[in-house]
């Protein structure tokens, strides 16, 4: 058997994760600031994450939620602590993208509206309805036609907002753009959005799966613009390393959905309960968040000092700890030279190199990143001068 190729191969071969590090199967060590796409924040093989799940395992490993179960109850109580708003209610599914079709089929049977407004550059998943939703068209257009009607708005213009209207059913929104290449919203735009959407009587969706968590330096980065949604979906980052997904609303929404209207076989197992309880432990026992702004802030001075000498440094972007380096050239030399040299990263849109690091980074984890960095960007610029 062979695994079907959606990913070009990386030619690296893990066998062990630690914190913020890798290991391959020669014993080097690498620095991960690819962390499985974001997955791996609260570090690799969280010891309390470990422990959690190594309790669970011995105890039950499959329940659906017809069933009530003690980890469940606990991870409740713990979600409780980083509620946003008046977001009471929780359903748990499997992967990103999973969480994102919730939010949209609850918005059409919300409001009966079928039109979704997303933004240019967004992510939103893989599966027909995320899709429908994400920008890229090298994603997209092969599977046309998706559900709709959507339509693109440009990302952080005011202006634009102005065309959400009482026809459109949800906007749907990443507080940072992630995989469109690390693009953080604005304050203003998202509270026009706010405004907007509440004025039109449109579901403000926000897609928390990547920045979501405690990465940017609050638990969901829509807390830094001071709005609440009234949808949110949440993963990558929340189980710890388990594949988790969640989708949050407040009961006036939860409240208008019905048995069958949504369901899963996997969602909420006692394995996915037993992560996001552990998670949400970790995230507040070590202040991950407050310890995710401070080292994202000296990141990106430290990143910014140093490159401010390459010409092909377009720009160091990012909220806390998750950070862009956007290149004037194609960055997977960049990328390819990081990883010879023990730093792992990842692309996001055509030119940035983006670092989703775990919450202990530390100084001296960001020096070798620089100095990885700065080789790959000399090789990079080197190779296009003398060809
Ligand atoms: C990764 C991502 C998704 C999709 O998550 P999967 O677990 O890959 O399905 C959705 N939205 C955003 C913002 C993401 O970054």
């Amino acid at each position: 058997m062979k695994m079907i190729k959606f990913y070009s191969s990386r030619n690296l071969r893990i066998v062990k994760g630690e914190g913020q590090y890798v290991w391959d199967d020669k014993g080097s060590k690498y620095l991960d600031l690819h962390a499985g796409h974001g997955v791996a924040f609260l570090g690799h093989n969280n010891k309390t994450v470990v422990e959690y799940l190594e309790r669970q395992m011995s105890q039950i490993m499959t329940l659906t939620t017809a069933f009530d179960t003690p980890i469940r109850e606990e991870m409740l109580r713990e979600l409780d602590k980083v509620k946003t708003g008046d977001l009471d209610n929780v359903f748990l599914l499997n992967s990103g993208t999973e969480a994102v079709e919730l939010a949209l089929k609850t918005a059409r049977k919300i409001t009966g509206r079928k039109k979704v407004i997303a933004f240019k550059n967004s992510f939103h998943g893989r599966t027909f309805g995320s899709l429908a939703v994400t920008w890229n068209k090298k994603y997209r257009e092969p599977f046309e036609p998706l559900p709709g009607p959507v339509e693109f708005l440009e990302f952080n213009n005011v202006e634009e907002l102005k065309k959400i209207d009482e026809s459109t059913g949800a906007v749907i929104v990443e507080p940072v753009q992630g995989e469109g290449g690390v693009i953080p919203a604005t304050e203003e735009f998202m509270k026009e959005l706010r405004r907007v959407t509440q004025e039109k009587g449109v579901l403000l969706i926000v897609d928390e799966v990547q920045a979501g968590f405690g990465r940017t330096g609050k638990v969901w980065a829509h807390q830094h613009f001071g709005i609440t949604p009234d949808i949110m979906t949440a993963g990558k980052a929340i189980g710890g390393g388990f594949p988790v997904s969640a989708t949050f609303m407040p009961d006036w929404i939860a409240e208008k959905l019905e048995e069958g209207d949504h369901g899963t076989t996997y969602g909420g197992n006692p394995m996915a309960a037993a992560a996001v309880t552990a998670s949400v432990k970790v995230l507040l026992e070590n202040n991950v968040p407050q310890q995710a702004w401070e080292k994202g802030q000296m990141f990106m001075r430290m990143l910014k000092e140093s490159l401010s000498e390459f010409k092909s440094v377009r720009e160091v972007r990012g909220l806390g700890l998750m950070i862009g380096v956007d290149l004037r050239l194609n960055p997977g030399k960049a990328i390819k030279v990081m990883q010879d040299n023990g730093v792992l990263s990842i692309k996001a849109g055509v030119t940035t190199i983006r670092f989703l690091a775990p919450f202990m980074i530390n100084r001296e984890d960001m020096e070798w990143t620089l100095n990885a960095l700065r080789k790959g960007i000399t090789e990079t610029e080197g190779k296009i001068s003398s060809s």
